[in-house]
């Protein structure tokens, strides 16, 4: 059956979107890129709107016949709501859909079977419309484009059914490759109905019986569906409208510190669609990022390795770079000729680069280096240091400059 959905197609007010996005997908409305009417998916659309009623009355049943839920239906809710959420945020999407690490295939197998657990479909679906998403970020090929509106990015798209993004799976052959990966895409459905539903059952039949079975499945399998699934939306919705953009701003992703508290660390979104295939989302020690520190950790028993991280020369250029642009934009909204500043900034750059990546160069050498020339090379980080700060300092004073030259003229 055909639906015309146009509520899910435009642009909601207010929302702040990418220019090239909106342009391009204007442009692919008018050239019939983009179908519309569209079908509704009816299978997707009945789980996701009937999920949260399912769980809504099962608490209230639950409550009912057994009282209210007690310490045993609070551990496997959040036990189960990690299990399945780390399978999301750590397996499917940083790892299969990002290869940031490598993972013994024992770890490949809890994300296999709990994942699937989490329903949002196999690795193989999930991780190609992922790096579709990456590729094609905020335009018509993006699965879930935030230039479409909240709701079409949040959920909208999976109740949907567009002929232009039936998927070929073209770009997960490496994926293609792993059994594990092939046999829970074939039993997607029977997998995530036993580690999902029938397992936090299990768990709380044993622990007490048949009233904390039913607590297990209701709170540990159906409530606990609920929440990853929309902690996970979240990221494709509200990590591309809310939040700060230090990175880049050629797409819609943002950086959001609440965000990240609900998604595993997922919410530096911004940081992440830059530099996508570093196994962190927060990069600072202090982010909340629960996932970077279980890859970490597992890395530290050999059950992950090969962690891919940015170099910090990259990190800070971009951050530099995203800086200048936005304070030369308001110099120039006010005709102030940039070019002196362009010239300073871009000396700045560079010489942040080189210091940055003599300086990374010299602490692996100091690790790998036993004796013989640690005081050379920790002399040479000192002195790394000493110019590192006076950099900063020609950088703070490039912006000062810039800001006085805008209130200048005010
Ligand atoms: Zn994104
Ligand atoms: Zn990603």
């Amino acid at each position: 059956m055909l639906v015309d959905t146009p509520s899910v197609l435009i642009k909601q007010k207010g929302q702040h979107v990418s220019l090239n996005g909106q342009i391009e997908y204007v442009v692919a409305r008018v050239m019939g890129e983009v179908a519309s009417p569209t079908k509704i998916n009816w299978l997707n659309s009945s789980f996701l709107i009937g999920m949260p009623i399912v769980s809504v009355i099962g608490v209230v049943l639950h409550w009912l016949y057994f009282g209210p839920p007690g310490w045993t239906e609070g551990i496997i809710f959040v036990g189960m709501y990690y299990a399945c959420g780390l399978s999301i945020t750590a397996g499917y999407h940083r790892l299969f859909a990002h290869r940031s690490h490598t993972a013994a295939w024992p770890l490949v197998f809890l994300y296999a079977f709990f994942g699937a657990g989490a329903f949002q479909n196999s690795i193989i679906e999930w991780s190609s419309d992922h790096r579709n998403h990456h590729k094609f970020v905020d335009t018509h090929k993006d699965p879930y484009s935030a230039p479409r509106g909240f709701f079409y990015s949040h959920m909208g798209w999976i109740m949907i059914e567009e002929d232009l993004f039936q998927n070929d799976f073209t770009n997960v052959k490496d994926l293609e490759k792993s059994a594990i990966i092939q046999w829970q895409h074939r039993n997607i459905f029977i997998i995530g109905g036993v580690s999902g539903w029938i397992l936090p059952a299990l768990i709380g039949f044993l622990i007490g019986g048949l009233p904390t079975a039913v607590g297990g499945l209701v709170y540990g399998g159906l409530v606990r569906t609920v929440f990853v699934h929309h902690g996970t939306f979240l990221i494709n919705s509200a990590a591309h409208i809310w939040g700060t953009q230090p990175y880049s701003d050629e797409n819609t992703s943002k950086d959001s510190f609440w965000l990240a508290f609900f998604t595993f660390g997922e919410g530096y979104h911004n940081f992440h669609h830059q530099f996508q295939a570093d196994y962190r989302n927060g990069i600072r020690w202090y982010q909340f990022d629960p996932t970077k520190w279980w890859i970490k950790t597992l890395s530290l028993i050999g059950i992950t390795s090969n962690l891919k991280k940015t170099p910090d020369h990259s990190i800070v250029v971009s951050k530099l770079d995203m800086k200048y642009k936005r304070s030369a934009r308001l110099l120039e909204l006010k005709d102030v000729d940039t070019a002196s500043f362009e010239q300073r900034v871009s000396l700045c750059r560079e010489a942040m680069r080189n210091a940055l990546f003599e300086m990374a160069k010299a602490r692996k050498e100091l690790k790998e280096n036993i004796d013989s020339s640690k005081d050379t090379i920790n002399d040479n980080i000192n002195e790394l240091k000493t110019s590192i700060i006076s950099i900063r300092v020609d950088i703070n004073d490039l912006f000062s400059d810039m800001n006085n030259a805008k209130f200048a003229l005010a």
